[in-house]
Formats: C-alpha cells, sequence, structure tokens
C-alpha cells in the first residue's frame, strides 16, 4: 500500500549537507513532521508493522524516534518505553555503549522498562550503521524481553547496517 506513497514521502525529507560534521549528509524529517498527511501516512504504515508483528510495547530512541514511536504506540494499543542517551532518565537504568566513526556513545533504558512477556518494536526515524539499533536491541533483551524487529522511516543501504543487526526483522519505508 506505500509503495505508491513512497515517493511522496521522499520529497518531505530534506538532505542537510555537512551536519553535524562535514561529509555527512543528515536527513532531515521536520518537513515530513510538518505535514499532516505525510506524517500520517508514517505512522499508519508503521503501526500496520506494529500490529502485524503482534507488538505490545513500542520502544522509540532519542530524540526523533520518539516522534514516531508515540503514535505508532497509541494506534496500536501498546506502550511506549523511551530508550535515551546516557544521563537522562531518572531511575536505575541499565547501559549499553557501543562504537561510532569518532568516539563511543552510551544508550541506556529503565531497568524494569521490560520484561519477560513484553513483544517490543523499536521504532527510529532512521538506521544507517546498525550501531544504535543493535545496542536498543540488547537493552530490551537484557530485560527479557522479545525483540520483534526494527522499523525506520528510513535506511542508508549504502552503510549496510541490516548486517550489523542479523538477529533483527527490518522494515524501513524509504531506503536509500
Ligand atoms: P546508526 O547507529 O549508525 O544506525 O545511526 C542511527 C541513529 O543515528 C538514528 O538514531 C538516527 O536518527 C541517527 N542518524 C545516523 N545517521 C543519520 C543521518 N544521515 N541522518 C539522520 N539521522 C541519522
Amino acid at each position: 500500500a506505500l509503495a505508491a506513497g513512497a515517493e511522496a514521502l521522499r520529497t518531505h525529507v530534506r538532505d542537510v549537507h555537512d551536519f553535524p560534521q562535514p561529509g555527512v549528509v543528515f536527513k532531515d524529517i521536520t518537513p515530513l513532521l510538518a505535514t499532516p498527511a505525510a506524517f500520517g501516512t508514517v505512522i499508519g504504515a508503521l503501526a500496520e508493522t506494529a500490529r502485524r508483528a503482534g507488538a505490545t510495547v513500542v520502544a522509540g530512541i532519542e530524540a526523533r524516534g520518539f516522534l514516531l514511536a508515540a503514535p505508532v504506540a497509541d494506534r496500536v494499543g501498546a506502550g511506549i518505553v523511551p530508550i535515551r542517551k546516557q544521563g537522562k532518565l531518572p531511575g536505575r537504568t541499565v547501559a549499553e555503549s557501543y562504537a561510532l566513526e569518532y568516539g563511543t556513545a552510551t544508550l541506556e533504558i529503565h531497568h524494569d522498562a521490560v520484561g519477560p512477556g513484553d513483544r517490543v518494536l523499536i521504532v527510529d526515524d532512521v538506521l544507517a550503521t546498525g550501531g544504535t539499533a543493535a545496542a536498543a536491541a540488547n537493552l530490551i533483551r537484557h530485560g527479557g524481553a522479545e525483540v520483534l524487529g526494527l522499523a525506520v522511516l528510513m535506511e542508508l543501504t549504502f552503510l549496510a547496517g541490516r548486517e550489523r543487526i542479523p538477529s533483527l526483522d527490518v522494515t524501513a519505508l524509504l531506503a536509500i
């Protein structure tokens, strides 16, 4: 159902060159967020993925993942769990660090946010190298929950992120 609309969605994603550092083409989804029809199409498609997978929890990755995960969770009657950058969650957390091109990053989840019996779909805006998704999946599994997969608006296929997360079922509405 999305195939026809995918090209239309693409026009609402803006390339910002050399952000946040030289050589990177940042995929800016703010025009899409500001266009109700496009945003609705995206949320509808991601919600369909969540429904089909039988998600009981949608895990959103800070920060743009939150903007997508919350309406998806609401549509399918699932809970939303935030996966945040280090130092932002108030309660006891579990942390996972991973390598970036330059340096490392750390993600955290509340230690009791998910548990056995939870069926979790991870949602984010962009799949790049897959490091973020791999760390998020580890945090969810650490709690004993089942990771159903990763659903993103866009996949940067030239970075081969899927190869870093072979255990995850990846759904991408757009590929670049
Ligand atoms: P990675 O861990 O390399 O897969 O990077 C994915 C995370 O970084 C996601 O949370 C994205 O929001 C963000 N990200 C990485 N590359 C880009 C990009 N070119 N444009 C927009 N966001 C990106």
